[in-house]
């Protein structure tokens, strides 16, 4: 139906992830205003166990698709049948990496609009409206389409809160899925401990060039262990070797959009802002008063980071003890 959302919900054994209730979450937002309803689409081993969670937060039927998630092409394939379906005015994803990977071969199957990475989402005259950030972060564009819009949605973008739906479950009939046409996932290896998940942490604390050498990293770690946060990096410690890759936070690294950015010795270049601008607080330490990260901060410290960061350390640490 026209007013009606398709959320493709990611679970883990039949945990649904973060970035998914939020999806299904701000999806329930815009149903109301469209008069419509959320459907979740689940898939993948332990899917049934997954529709409680969609309910709670807002879907009022859950799809359970049978088809092999390892496959994109036959996910995407059996996203866009149900989509073809029911003609829905929005198919939300969330903008992780399977969101990334799904969204645009279901946008391709479909021949419809993607916004992806989006912050927001609303409803202007009866249409979905997807903001999202352009050129580096520097602009935000509002994008609509008549008919059907797919979106991703950045994740922390929207928090994830209750909303009970009635969370009917029932399997969808999905269409032999496309053999052949795409790479598949062969293997999803477990990080090797059990750090939080960058772009899906709710406090990240990040270090730069300014911590003079790859062991200073522990200011950081310590600081981020203190918060139950994840820890971030800018581009030139990544460059060093300091830290790998997948900490790194920028326009050729991972968006962020905690609820708290901690930016430690990092000058705050376009490239890193491109990243983690759209967090909801941005606390800056840096000797440099001039230094541009304080134009997006909420909170700056001009100070030297190896005496500055301890010090909070222990302040988070004595506050979190006296409770
Ligand atoms: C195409 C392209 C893509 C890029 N992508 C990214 C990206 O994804 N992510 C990214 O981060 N960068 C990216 N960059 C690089 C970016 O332009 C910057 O070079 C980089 O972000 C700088 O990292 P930095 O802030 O750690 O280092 P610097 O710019 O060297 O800044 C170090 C800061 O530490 C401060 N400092 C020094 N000592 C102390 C101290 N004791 N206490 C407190 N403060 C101190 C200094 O005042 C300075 O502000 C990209 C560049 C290009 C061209």
């Amino acid at each position: 139906m026209a007013g009606d959302i398709l959320v493709v919900a990611e679970h883990s054994d039949g945990a649904v992830k973060r970035p998914s209730l939020e999806a299904l979450t701000c999806a329930a937002g815009l149903a109301g205003s469209l008069g419509g309803s959320v459907t979740a689409l689940v898939a993948g081993p332990g899917a049934a166990d997954a529709a409680s969670a969609c309910g709670a937060h807002g879907a009022a039927k859950v799809l359970t698709l049978d088809v092999d998630v390892a496959d994109t092409n036959a996910w995407a394939a059996a996203v866009a049948g149900v989509a073809t379906e029911a003609s829905p005015a929005l198919v939300l994803f969330s903008h992780t990496a399977r969101g990334k990977d799904l969204a645009p071969r279901v946008a391709g199957k479909l021949d419809r609009p993607l916004a992806s990475d989006c912050t927001e989402l609303s409803v202007d005259g009866g249409a979905v409206v997807a903001r999202r950030p352009v050129y580096a972060g520097k602009a935000l564009v509002n994008v609509s389409a008549s008919g059907t819009l797919l979106a991703t949605l950045r994740p922390n973008a929207v928090p994830a809160t209750e909303n009970a739906a009635a969370g009917e479950t029932s399997a969808a009939d999905v269409k032999a899925p496309e053999k052949g046409l795409g790479a598949v996932l062969a293997e999803i290896v477990a990080a090797a401990s059990e750090k939080i998940e960058l772009t899906e942490a709710a406090v990240v604390v990040s270090g730069g060039r300014g911590l003079k050498e790859a062991a200073n990293f522990n200011l950081v770690e310590d600081l981020a262990a203190a918060l139950g946060g994840a820890v971030g990096a800018s581009r030139a410690v990544v460059d060093a070797g300091w830290r790998p890759h997948t900490e790194q936070v920028g326009q050729t690294g991972k968006t962020v959009s905690p609820n708290l950015y901690i930016a430690i010795a990092i000058s705050g270049a376009i490239q890193h802002l491109a990243g983690m601008r759209t967090s909801n607080y941005i606390v800056a330490i840096n000797k440099d008063p001039e230094a541009p990260i304080f134009k997006v901060a909420d909170y700056g410290i001009v100070g030297d980071a190896f005496e500055v960061v301890p010090r909070l350390t222990e302040a988070v640490k004595a506050a979190a003890a006296a409770g």
